[in-house]
């Protein structure tokens, strides 16, 4: 996507990739010189508590929740790869959205993205609702739906782009702007499923950019994490009292794991984009497929919009296989290279089946309205050899329907990256 990359080639018509990305994911905030040994890797400050010189005189640290050294080198890092003043890392993707929430009074209203993560959509639901916030569900793709659904009570709105599982591509910056005309409401954007690399919802407009680091952020599949960053200084304020009054924190492991993480983001983005869009053509093309939702593709209808506001796409999609639950379940079942599993993200492809799996906690009929059904299957591709996942999705699909004759496939050399 740099210049004389050919994988520019897949990039064309979107955004440039942000500049100096790379150099920042492996120096900001890593300067050897804040630590006595002078480490090039910031070390795993595992002390919960840091000695005081005097009483109150200290060396910007006190209590490991209130900040750590390694945490400290990621939210410098992650402030860094979103354009962003400032960032702050939390337990999990949850539990920022738990401390977010801890922004608002009893008696506020939330707007939520009607399709969102099946556990922020509990989260607003069966949590939030017992603290009095009231959320309404509504289709922010639709920006006179969102116009109409602000109250006076309102001041959250939280929009997932890309939406999960449906790849819905909310207009960040349309959203905004319509959001604040109605006064100060913040707006969050779920931006796990683009990481920093793909999409910048700050510089769109919204006040808040949150993630599961758990997923690309991360990209290990080894840590669970949460991350939020802001610029405005009133919002970093008070969500950084909250960090600490609620204690929602990472490990400094798991902030050093993440933190490596990072390190191979860009390189990492890239390629889960090139796979996918291999993989969604292939998929496209197959008459055991009944359409595959991708926003990487011409066929997705916002493609257009994906392509103004990202600089590209993951390993995300979504597409709905010929047939009924049955056969669903007999593609997944014989999936030898793709896990059958949740969550996603990581250097590993996972399928699952969203109806029965991660979003089995939304009500039925609104899994209905969604879209989500006993047909519809999700794919995280990962970066193991492209020709290798488009064999086991091929095999899979054999198996669940055997008695469809299949074109060639391509020419594994065509594939191969
Ligand atoms: C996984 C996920 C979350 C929740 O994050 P955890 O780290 O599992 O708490 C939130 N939003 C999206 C889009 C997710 O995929």
């Amino acid at each position: 996507m740099s210049a004389g990359d050919k994988d520019g080639e897949l990039a064309r018509g979107f955004q440039q990739p942000f500049e100096h990305f790379s150099t920042q994911a492996l120096h900001v905030g890593q300067d050897p010189e804040q630590w006595k040994s002078m480490a090039v890797v910031p070390p795993i400050s595992l002390s919960t508590t840091f000695k005081q010189r005097a009483p109150g005189e200290h060396a910007g640290f006190e209590y490991s929740r209130s900040g750590n050294p390694t945490r400290n080198c990621l939210e410098k890092a992650i402030a860094a790869l979103d354009g962003a003043k400032y960032s702050l890392a939390f337990a999990s993707g949850l539990a920022t959205t738990m401390t977010i929430t801890h922004l608002l009074k009893s008696g506020d209203n939330i707007i939520c993205m009607n399709d969102v993560y099946g556990g922020t959509n509990r989260y607003f639901r069966k949590v939030a609702s017992e603290m009095g916030l009231e959320t309404s569900f509504v289709d922010c793709s639709s920006l006179q739906c969102l116009d109409a659904a602000i109250k006076p009570n309102t001041k959250l709105v939280w929009i997932e782009t890309p939406t999960n599982p449906m790849m819905t591509v909310i207009d960040i910056k349309a959203c905004a702007e319509i959001v604040h005309k109605h006064g100060d409401i913040i707006v969050a954007v779920d931006n796990t499923f683009m990481s920093a690399y793909f999409q910048r919802p700050l510089a769109l407009g919204a006040d808040i950019c949150m993630y599961s680091a758990t997923k690309y952020m991360n990209g290990h599949s080894d840590v669970v994490m949460g991350l939020a960053s802001v610029n405005r200084d009133d919002l970093y304020e008070r969500l950084k009292f909250l960090q600490n009054a609620l204690g929602a924190v990472p490990s400094p492991f798991d902030c050093y794991m993440c933190n490596r993480g990072l390190k191979t983001l860009a390189l990492r983005m890239k390629q889960h984009f090139k796979s996918a869009l291999v993989v969604a053509q292939f998929l496209e093309a197959d008459p055991r497929v009944e359409k595959v939702i991708f926003p990487g593709l011409p066929s997705h209808p916002q493609y257009n919009l994906m392509k103004q506001q990202c600089t590209g796409t993951s390993g995300m999609m979504a597409f709905l296989i010929k047939g009924g639950l049955e056969n669903a379940k007999t593609f997944l079942q014989n999936l030898k290279l793709f896990a059958l599993a949740e969550s996603l993200g990581g250097y590993e492809s996972l399928a699952e089946h969203p109806a029965i799996m991660t979003h089995a906690s939304v009500p039925k009929k609104d899994r209905k309205a969604l879209g989500l059904s006993d047909t519809l299957i999700r794919l995280s591709v990962g970066l193991e050899d492209v020709v290798d996942i488009i064999e086991d999705l091929h095999q899979a699909l054999k198996a669940a329907h055997p008695n469809v004759i299949t074109p060639d496939k391509q020419s594994n050399k065509s594939l191969h990256n």
